[in-house]
């Protein structure tokens, strides 16, 4: 930051401030992560200067005899750590992945079931501001009362419907997804099957969420969320859909490759193939079923009532506060976190009744069980007594971040 600030006091000065930020912050966006300083030198690389459209041993320039090996390796290692027969490790971003992967198994107008936005998908899995709902017929299944997803109203409607398509995978659902169930479903509707893991990624490659490659026609994931890689996407596929999926990033959807994230995924992937990420990806779910426990015992209501996995939804219907409130009050004393509609929201999108909180960040930074109990007592007091604790709660936040630093 520092180099930059030298070159260009403008940018270098707003990067030095949201150094303080992260550093002075506790982090609970489920989606967000801590990338090791290797993965971060990969992205920060000479390998931004090199165009490689195509794929290794077939580009369409010269000179890509050594960003074909980077690319070769993310590969290989996406494929080793999955399990999937083939990779693409191209994706932009999760939201480029899927659309490439609609564009080479559907046509516009086909139908495809995906979970419902406001009780946990994503955008990019129909939603009607979103290309994929606009140039596909998207039907959205969603969860049952208790907040699990309804597998049984899902089969009626995969019957019902005859999609070509069905997408599992979430942003906002803190439950094990039973991806062979899906799949049954898929094969009895006699249509194809995409999972994305985007949310989960690090939990499957670390054996501590079913994973979904066995049983999917297609896996899309980013590689920034739990599995703590470079901002970017990927796709999975079983062999037949190899060339395929291919010619849908390029040239497709994308142009040139961005080589210094690909060489930041093939850092990502390694990092993920050791047995340390094993144990941290298990103190990640550890760290969740602490923190979840500790606000339920507050009287913190939580979508299906606590968490398989790195996430939960604070449910705040009856409580007076919005989930737009509460993330700003977070926000006051230091804690970063995101509103969130909870299943058959009463509030607006922009408004919602719920807050989604994740460990993957803390996680990485050191936390444990105790600092969940201590951030829980944090959140309850911006719930239910917010301008009485307002002070302290700031105070309690400083203590706790200065007791674990970051990138120093
Ligand atoms: N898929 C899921 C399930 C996600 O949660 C997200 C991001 O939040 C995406 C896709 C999109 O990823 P990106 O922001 O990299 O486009």
């Amino acid at each position: 930051i520092g180099f930059v600030r030298e070159r260009d006091p403008e940018v270098g000065a707003a990067m030095e401030r949201e150094m303080g930020r992260l550093r002075g912050n506790i982090e609970l966006i489920a989606s967000e992560n801590v990338v090791s300083p290797a993965v971060m030198a990969a992205m920060g690389s000479i390998l931004t200067n090199k165009y490689a459209e195509g794929y290794p041993g077939h580009r369409y320039y010269g000179g890509c005899q050594f960003v074909d090996e980077v690319e070769e390796l993310a590969r290989k290692r996406a494929c080793e750590l999955f399990g999937a027969d083939h990779a693409n490790v191209q994706p932009h971003s999760g939201a480029q992945a899927n659309l490439a992967v609609y564009f080479a198994l559907l046509q516009p107008g086909d139908t495809v079931l995906g979970m419902n936005l406001s009780h946990g998908g994503h955008l990019t899995h129909g939603s009607p501001v979103n290309m994929s709902g606009k140039y596909f017929r998207f039907v959205p299944y969603g969860v049952d009362a208790d907040g699990f997803l309804d597998y049984d109203a899902l089969r009626e409607l995969a019957l019902a419907e005859k999609p070509k398509l069905i997408v599992a995978g979430a942003s906002a659902y803190a439950r094990t997804i039973d991806f062979a169930r899906i799949s049954e479903i898929a094969k009895e509707a006699g249509c194809l099957f995409m999972v994305d893991m985007a949310h989960i990624a690090g939990l499957v490659a670390a054996g501590l969420h079913p994973s979904p490659v066995p049983y999917a026609d297609v896996v899309t994931t980013t590689t920034h969320k739990t599995l703590r890689g470079p901002r970017g996407g990927m796709i999975l596929c079983k062999e037949q859909y190899a060339k395929a999926i291919d010619k849908a990033i390029f040239p497709g959807t994308q142009g040139g490759p961005l080589m210094h994230v690909i060489a930041g995924k093939a850092v990502c992937f390694g990092e993920a193939l050791a047995p340390e990420f094993k144990e941290y990806q298990r103190r990640i779910v550890e760290n969740a079923k602490a923190l979840s426990e500790a606000l339920l015992a507050k009287g913190v209501h939580l979508v299906s009532g606590g968490t398989d996995n790195h996430l939960m939804t604070v449910d705040l219907r009856g409580t007076g506060v919005t989930g737009k409130q509460l993330e700003a009050r977070l926000d006051e004393v230091n804690i970063t976190a995101n509103k969130n509609t909870v299943p058959n929201d009463p509030e607006k999108p922009t408004v919602t009744s719920g807050v989604r909180i994740g460990t993957p960040a803390v996680t990485t930074r050191g936390f444990g069980v105790a600092e969940m109990e201590e951030i829980a007592g944090f959140i309850a007091d911006c719930v239910f007594d917010f301008e009485s604790k307002k002070e302290h709660i700031k105070a309690g936040v400083a203590s706790l971040t200065a007791r674990f630093p970051l990138y120093e």
